[in-house]
């Protein structure tokens, strides 16, 4: 706490609502009531207020400002009773029990209602100022309440008087709503569970949640916890953003339909976008784009469909894979010592190339379980090519791969007895026999 210099005098006491009732003579029993309730018999009624006075003086002295009294203390003469008559030093004590002080402080009313009492206006100043710094220290934002909040000077209880880290750990706590973020398989009803609330609670706690469907990362709030003020912090925020290259679509009737040829390899551009950000109670809760500068604009992405139309062979429409290896089928597709063989093996010289069966996009380049280098290629409609075992891959994730393009070379990585490459084609995640495409 601050240190206070303050010229205490004990005779410079204020007990308000102070009534002494004094009947008669000084001395016999006295019945001292505090706000209704007697706490004491003394035998000389004198004795109240020389304690009461004693009493100011010592919170005075200990707290170095003026306090005011404000309990009703009663003092009536009775008759003799069989209750023992106490004497200063207890009379001290039990009053020092039982007295309340205001003081000359100050209050934070949070619209209209007071929320903190303070030794003195500028402590609550303190607190307000260093209440905005708590969540965010962004150079140039402005921090703002969302409630009206104001510092008056009042009256305030000694016993109710906060201190600024007080009042501070106070606000943050209540901002400090408990939270759960929606991981895969959860659902509303484990949620609940294991947070003690009913589904109902959590429903109506999140307004914005669709009960059918809950979409992972969202937060839930577990809690009806109410910040006792919200800090809102208001800046603006310079980002360089990519812009995607579009894509450009060109017909081509001389090339087959569902083929497609890139003439043109995009480049991504860059953007300059200036935001307006919204935190509240540090937490990022809006965002609106101010500006935006591109610095460097997307070269498109040409591609040329093809629209000319193949008779279907088989089940693959669009013709025929190529052969993905120059070896021999050396296994085929099928039960093969009572396991299914999910493709079919092609023997091959280690190192000799391995082609795309057809174009399309690499989707798995690399170490794959037991096939060992392994690269799997989209063709798009459900149809996927495996080619397994290899011992190089030249291809990245990503790439698009035209028909007979070399994209690795054979190996004898993974569960593999001698250089071989193993080839799976698979339709909707199913390996069919790759020898009805070739
Ligand atoms: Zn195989």
């Amino acid at each position: 706490m601050d240190i206070r210099i303050g010229i205490v005098t004990s005779l410079l006491i204020s007990v308000f609502f102070l009534w002494l009732t004094i009947s008669s003579a000084a001395s016999g029993y006295y019945s001292v009531e505090v706000d209704g309730k007697e706490i004491a018999v003394v035998s000389n009624d004198e004795y109240v207020q020389e304690i009461i006075d004693i009493l100011v003086t010592e919170k005075e002295r200990e707290i170095g400002k003026e306090v005011e009294v404000y309990n009703e203390v009663t003092v009536t003469k009775v008759n003799p009773t069989d209750e023992a008559v106490i004497g200063k030093e207890e009379l001290h004590s039990r009053l020092s029990s039982v007295l309340k002080y205001k003081i000359s402080g100050a209050v934070v009313r949070v619209d209209d209602v007071p929320l903190f009492a303070f030794d003195d206006v500028s402590t609550a100043k303190a607190f307000i100022e260093k209440l905005k710094e708590q969540y965010d220290v962004i150079s140039g934002a402005k921090i703002s309440f969302e409630e009206d909040v104001r510092v008056l000077e009042a009256k305030v209880w000694l016993d109710k008087v906060v201190t600024v880290a007080e009042a501070i750990a106070k606000v943050k706590d209540s901002a400090d709503i408990p939270k759960h973020t929606i991981k895969e398989g959860d659902t509303l009803w484990d949620i609940a569970q294991a947070n003690n609330i009913s589904v109902d609670k959590l429903i109506r706690l999140n307004p914005e949640l669709d009960p059918g469907y809950l979409q992972i990362g969202q937060e839930l709030r577990l809690s009806d916890k109410e910040p006792l003020i919200n800090v809102v912090c208001v800046f603006e925020e310079v980002l360089e953003e990519r812009i995607e290259a579009p894509v450009e679509i060109r017909r081509n009737d001389k090339l087959a339909q569902g083929k497609s040829k890139i003439i043109q390899e995009g480049e991504e551009g860059l953007k300059r976008v200036t935001y307006r950000v919204v935190k509240r109670n540090g937490v990022e809760n809006k965002r609106i784009v101010l500006s935006e500068e591109v610095v460097k604009e997307p070269v498109p992405r040409i591609v040329e469909k093809g629209t000319r139309v193949l008779v279907a062979s088989r089940n693959f429409g669009g013709g025929r894979l190529a052969k993905p290896s120059a070896g021999v089928v050396t296994s085929p597709f099928g039960m093969r010592w009572g396991r299914m063989h999910t493709g079919v093996d092609f023997g091959a010289p280690h190192g000799s190339a391995v082609i795309a069966a057809e174009d399309g996009k690499v989707i798995r380049a690399g170490w794959h379980g037991g096939y060992g280098l392994c690269i799997d290629i989209s063709h798009g409609n459900g149809m996927v090519t495996r080619y397994a075992h290899l011992s190089r891959i030249n291809v990245k994730v990503g790439d698009q791969v035209q028909k007979r393009q070399v994209i690795g070379a054979v190996g004898n990585t993974g569960n593999s007895t001698g250089p071989h490459l193993h080839f799976e084609v698979i339709i909707n995640g199913r390996p069919q026999n790759p020898m009805n495409y070739l």
